[in-house]
Order: C-alpha cells, then sequence, then structure tokens
C-alpha cells in the first residue's frame, strides 16, 4: 500500500487550533475572564417549530410498517428536487430540469467531490482568500493551481486569470470577504469559462443572505451558465442545518458532466437521510420560508451592527451587507495575528485571522454575525473603547 502521496502537500490545519490554544492560554493566565467568540461560521440560533416538526413526523414514520423507509433514490426524492426547482430557481426566471437536481449532505461533501469528474491535468483556479475545501480538495487530487488574489484595490474581487484555467471555483456572497458580484461581473466568468471550455463550480452557499436587488442568486441567471457552471447550495445557513445536514448541488445537462455525477453518486453515495430531505422539504412550507427568512433577518441586522461599530472604531470594513461576515482590515498594518491577539488580549474577543483563509488574507480579519447578539453588542463596545483609547 502506499497512500496518496498529495496529502502531504495540505497545509496543516492549524488556524481553528491556533485560535483555540491561544484563546486557551489567555483563559488560564486570566481566571475568571469570558471570551466573546465573534469568529466562528456556525449558525446558533435554534430551528424553527415547523422544521422540528417535519423531523418528528419523519422520524414517526420509520416506526411504523406501513411507513417505513429503506434507501432513498441516490439522486435524492422527486418532493425535494421539485421544491428546489419552484422555490430556488422558477422564480428567477431559472429553467432547471428535475434530472439535473442532486440532493447531497451538504456543500461541503460535494465541493470536494466534484473534483472526481475532472482528468488530472487540468488547471485550477481558486479565490484568495477562500473557503479551504476548494483548495484542498484540488491538492488531493494532485492538481495545479492559480491563485486568484482577492484584493481590496480590486473590491475583493478576483480578476480573469491570466493563464488559462480548466476549472475555477467562485463563492459569491463570500466567504470570508461577505463580498458579492453584480450580474455583469459574474457575466465576464461565465464567458471565459465558454470561450476557454472552462467549468465554473459555484458556490453558492450564502445565496439566502443577499439582499441588493440587482445581484444574482443563482449564475444560471446569466445567459449560457447552464453550459459552463455547476451550482452548489446548502441549507447549513439558510436554514440553520449545519447539523442537520442537506443541501444540493445542480450539474446541468449542457455542461456534459451530469451522467458522470449520476454515475458517482449512485455508486458512492446511498443518498440524503431521509428525515433531513423532510426536514428541508419543510423550509419551503409559508411558515418554513417565514421562519428561517427571520433567522437569516437576524443573523443580517447582527452583521449589520458589526459593520457599524467597527466603522465607528475608525476601522475599515468590508462585506456584512449581502453575507454574514465582516472583512476587516487590521489597523496599524498589523499582520493578522498581531490584531488578532491584540482583539484577544486586549478587548477578550476571538476572531478568525484572515491569513487563514489564504496569503491575500493577511492583514485583515474576519467577523462572523453568528455570534449571540449581547456577546456582539458587549464585544464592539470592548473594541471601540480600547481602539479609541489605544490611538496613536
Ligand atoms: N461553502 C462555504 C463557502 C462555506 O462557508 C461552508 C461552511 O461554512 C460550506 C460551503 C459548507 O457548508 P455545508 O454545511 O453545507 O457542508
Amino acid at each position: 500500500m502506499k497512500p496518496n502521496e498529495y496529502y502531504r502537500n495540505l497545509e496543516g490545519q492549524y488556524l481553528f487550533k491556533d485560535i483555540v490554544d491561544r484563546s486557551e492560554a489567555y483563559l488560564s493566565s486570566h481566571p475568571g475572564q469570558r471570551l466573546l467568540k465573534l469568529g466562528v461560521g456556525d449558525v446558533t440560533l435554534p430551528l424553527p417549530d415547523v422544521i422540528v416538526r417535519a423531523i418528528h413526523e419523519a422520524a414517526d414514520e420509520m416506526a411504523c410498517q406501513a411507513t417505513f423507509r429503506g434507501y432513498g433514490p441516490e439522486q435524492g426524492y422527486k418532493w425535494l428536487r421539485q421544491a428546489v426547482i419552484d422555490n430556488d430557481y422558477l422564480p428567477y426566471g431559472v429553467n432547471i430540469n428535475i434530472d439535473e437536481v442532486f440532493i447531497s449532505d451538504g456543500a461541503g461533501s460535494d465541493l470536494g467531490n466534484l473534483s472526481e469528474l475532472f482528468a488530472k491535468d487540468n488547471k485550477v483556479a481558486v479565490m484568495n482568500p477562500a473557503y479551504p475545501a476548494y483548495v484542498d480538495s484540488t491538492i488531493m487530487a494532485g492538481r495545479e493551481i492559480t491563485y486568484l488574489n482577492c484584493l481590496a484595490e480590486n473590491h475583493f474581487i478576483p480578476q480573469l486569470p491570466e493563464e488559462k484555467a480548466d476549472i475555477i471555483y467562485l463563492c459569491f456572497p463570500n466567504n470570508p470577504t461577505g463580498i458579492v458580484l453584480t450580474r455583469q461581473e459574474l457575466k465576464k466568468w461565465v464567458e471565459y469559462a465558454r470561450a476557454n471550455g472552462s467549468v465554473i463550480i459555484f458556490d453558492g452557499a450564502y445565496e439566502s443572505f443577499i439582499s441588493r436587488p440587482d445581484i444574482p442568486h443563482s449564475i444560471y441567471e446569466i445567459e449560457g451558465a447552464d453550459e459552463v457552471a455547476i451550482e452548489v447550495r446548502s441549507y447549513s445557513k439558510s436554514a440553520g442545518f449545519t447539523a442537520i445536514r442537506c443541501g444540493y448541488t445542480i450539474v446541468p445537462e449542457k455542461t456534459g458532466l451530469k451522467a458522470l455525477w449520476l454515475r458517482r453518486q449512485t455508486t458512492k453515495y446511498n443518498g440524503t437521510s431521509y428525515i433531513s430531505q423532510k426536514a428541508a422539504l419543510a423550509t419551503y412550507t409559508p411558515e418554513g420560508k417565514k421562519s428561517s427568512r427571520a433567522n437569516v433577518e437576524y443573523y443580517k441586522q447582527t452583521a449589520r451592527l458589526i459593520k457599524t461599530q467597527l466603522e465607528e472604531a475608525g476601522l475599515s470594513v468590508y462585506g456584512g451587507e449581502n453575507a454574514p461576515y465582516i472583512w476587516c482590515r487590521a489597523p496599524y498594518g498589523w499582520d493578522s495575528w498581531r490584531f488578532f491577539d491584540f482583539l484577544l488580549q486586549q478587548c477578550q474577543v476571538v476572531s478568525t485571522p484572515g491569513v487563514g483563509f489564504g496569503s491575500a488574507g493577511e492583514g485583515f480579519v474576519r467577523f462572523s454575525a453568528f455570534s449571540a447578539r449581547e456577546d456582539c453588542i458587549e464585544a464592539l463596545a470592548r473594541i471601540k473603547k480600547t481602539l479609541i483609547s489605544n490611538r496613536i
């Protein structure tokens, strides 16, 4: 046996460990202090009643001979795939065929597994900074990466690659920068992919946070995108499903990849849990929509609060309007970890160092609006007070 040598090329997962280590070290030298955690990208509000009821009902069905279910269809139940089309695509003028919808156990698995569909010598372009799954799954597959640096001077919008890229990962609204792409900007990428025979893997995990009416919700709102784009979505952040696990991926027939993905899924995936799919279906009921939207709205208000308070503290901040993340430049030219340590030591606030999302994230930290509102208010008051009294 020889292990996959490419795993050696992965960077260690030091980011979250370092954050925990530094937080624990602080607490052990300052007993009795409480840290306010504004770093974590996981939802915190409980599931709405309508979803919990659907989970209970689905579990009860499993307890009864007449309604018990075994393996479901690998691609997902038709009722959920149809609900996805009717609720997430048709209102935006996008026509998707039911065979092009693949229910998943969340975006994370599909974002990693899709890489199996492509030949090894494909060149991959990834935004820098980025959610780590794109880089790591590309490295595991032994492919070359071109980084698309997202810098302040370009408003954190990636520029088209100079060398030809075959596979392009795009994520909007973006984690970690909180930035969105306008229709015009997204069109450039679709045109690039069509001209170069590339495929775009479009991560729309934060679609439900879009506020601006001119921002496309799906890449398929752009003409011709169904020839070149795969779209990955999740109920994790739109409906609080990070523990329930459900999402979906659209692989249009015209990409020429649908049959491959179906084959991959039918071989290696035995379907998303019936209970999770029933829970996902409940998000599309009137009550489900109302309560999921209310939860997203709560996080969005927290994001606005973080953003305005950081601005009042004199910091340069980005994102936070169409995303739960606020991308904040470290003051005084500090690097990400220096600002992280300052926030930890002086304000007892835990953030996420931007450099953990890639080299272009150096000099930034990410704040997350999934944090408890009272903690945010307290944290921001401490940051403002400390920064204003420390002003050099
Ligand atoms: N894509 C992005 C950009 C994310 O931030 C996350 C989770 O934080 C995921 C995908 C994974 O989501 P899921 O819970 O559906 O696996």
